[in-house]
């Protein structure tokens, strides 16, 4: 049995890829493995955010995904006339003014080739069946071809997905509901020059949704509707969708279509003794907004540097316990939004869509609101301001404050890193320890390290 082993991660799905890529860029030695034989050959999540290509930059998968993606910079919904509304990516604050559409397939090729530059393979064939946990490690069951594998490992990251097998094992309540609609989607290619770096969302009187987002070499269909709908589309049904919402194309082969119910669920506890939930073990939704993937890349983000710092530096474990208070709270607003979005966009009651139709147009031509707006979907306002990690010097401090994403500032390794920006917002110098995962620890106002260093040793354990 090997029992120096500090983290094993259950899923080689992008958020365990994420976990292995931080985690052996930072020295941490772990293992992955996963059930199937071979990578998903088929696309599932084809949206990539924003702040998911800043917080992949490190482990060099971004400009490599970039190299498959179609740049998506303009994103409308319709309701037959009605332009609801309609965001335009360009001059947002980052260095990925667009929505990057690209296979979920891709995505996962691409980070085994940045692990396995790493040294890091994924153990394919492997199930995890079984766990025991106490006070200072866990104990797993491997089944595979060879037998019964036994490891010991300090940590357990369960990134085994919505049916995720380690929450079972440890009896965690998966709780929230089903969804009612019926989603199906299908890899299209289509005859007939429609825009490519835009996205339409049509959504129907009746509540339903149709789009067609265009892929590097395809495009993908998505379909929702309060009705049955068939398995899988078929170039009949597409075409009939197509013809439906008056879209001059003609699909000429459909490569692949699956339909599917969606749920909203989530643990409680992200963490449960030495396990973490990441990803769709932790938290499941309605892919409308597109978050499902880019939550879980994010959710390893923050979890990777905090394992790092207890297994290399050997600070006080007690860090770890910020990754269930940044990343759940997170969860929660993703599920919360997604339902009121939900009821809000896709309303089949004539008053709230007349309202909807009135009112989304005018508040979306606001600039604050469509900034707003539009950095939500990029994932730019994922902030961290009541978690213990962040500190202001003052209360009521204005512009960046503790929590909030630091553009253009990383660390490239695990510790966090005090940086002094001369000319901040508020005319004077403003120190921040900048945290691994880019985001504002400390921020103070003054070029004073003694502030910074404090924060190190008093909140992050740094000595
Ligand atoms: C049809 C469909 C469409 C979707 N569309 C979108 C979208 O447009 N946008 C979006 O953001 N998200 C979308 N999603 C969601 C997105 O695919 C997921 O959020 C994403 O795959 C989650 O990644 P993950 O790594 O957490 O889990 P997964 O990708 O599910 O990976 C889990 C891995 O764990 C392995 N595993 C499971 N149990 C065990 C075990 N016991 N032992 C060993 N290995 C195990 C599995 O083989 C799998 O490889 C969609 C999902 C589906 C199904």
């Amino acid at each position: 049995m090997d029992g120096n082993l500090p983290v094993l991660i259950c899923g080689a799905g992008p958020t365990g890829l994420t976990l292995a890529l931080e985690l052996s860029r930072f020295g941490v030695p772990c293992r992955i493995i996963d059930r199937t034989l071979e990578p998903a050959a088929h696309s599932r999540a084809i949206t990539v955010h924003s702040r998911t290509l800043e917080l992949l930059e490190a482990c060099r998968a971004t400009e490599r995904i970039l190299m498959f993606a179609q740049k998506i910079r303009h994103v409308e919904m319709v309701a037959g006339e009605h332009t609801i509304m309609a965001v335009d990516f360009d001059g947002m604050p980052t260095a990925y003014p667009y929505v990057a559409a690209v296979g979920q397939e891709t995505i996962e090729r691409t980070m085994i080739v940045c692990l396995h530059e790493q040294g890091v393979s994924v153990e394919r064939g492997l199930t995890l069946t079984a766990l025991h946990q106490s006070a200072d490690d866990v104990e797993v069951v491997l089944a595979g071809d060879g037998g019964i594998e036994r490891v010991r490992c300090r940590y357990l990251a369960a990134c085994d997905g919505a049916h995720s097998t380690i929450r079972h094992l440890l009896d965690v309540p998966f709780d929230g509901h089903a969804l009612p609609e019926h989603f199906a989607l299908a890899d299209v290619r289509l005859e007939g020059a429609l825009p490519r770096d835009r996205l339409t969302v049509m959504l129907d009187p009746n509540g339903g949704i149709f789009a067609l987002v265009p892929l590097h070499d395809a495009w993908r269909a998505i379909v929702e509707s309060p009705a049955e709908l068939p398995e899988a589309l078929d170039l009949v049904d597409i075409q009939r969708l197509i013809d439906a919402h008056h879209i001059p194309t003609r699909v000429s082969a459909v490569e692949w279509s699956s339909t599917y119910h969606v749920q909203q669920r989530k643990v409680a506890r992200y963490i449960e003794g030495r396990t973490f939930f990441l990803g769709d073990a932790a938290h499941v939704h309605s892919p409308r907004g597109g978050q499902g993937m880019n939550a879980g890349i994010a959710d390893a983000v923050n979890l990777a540097w905090k394992l790092a710092l207890v297994v290399c530096d050997s600070i006080d474990p007690r860090i770890l316990a910020t990754y269930h208070d940044e990343r759940e709270a997170v969860g929660r607003a993703l599920l919360v939004a997604t339902d009121n979005g939900n009821r809000a966009v896709f309303n089949a009651n004539t008053a709230v869509r007349a309202l909807r139709n009135a009112v989304a147009p005018l508040a979306t031509r606001l600039p604050l609101v469509r900034d707003r707006l539009r950095e939500n979907i990029a994932g730019l306002r994922v902030a961290y301001p009541r978690s213990p990690l962040s500190v202001n010097d003052v209360p009521a401090r204005r512009g960046l404050r503790a929590g909030m994403r630091v553009r253009g500032h990383r660390p490239g390794g695990y510790r966090p890193q005090p940086v002094v920006i001369p000319e901040s917002a508020s005319g004077v110098p403003t120190t921040i320890v900048v945290r691994p995962d880019g985001y504002a620890g400390y921020v103070a106002d003054g070029t004073h390290a003694g502030g910074a260093n404090t924060y190190l040793r008093n909140v992050i354990g740094i000595t």
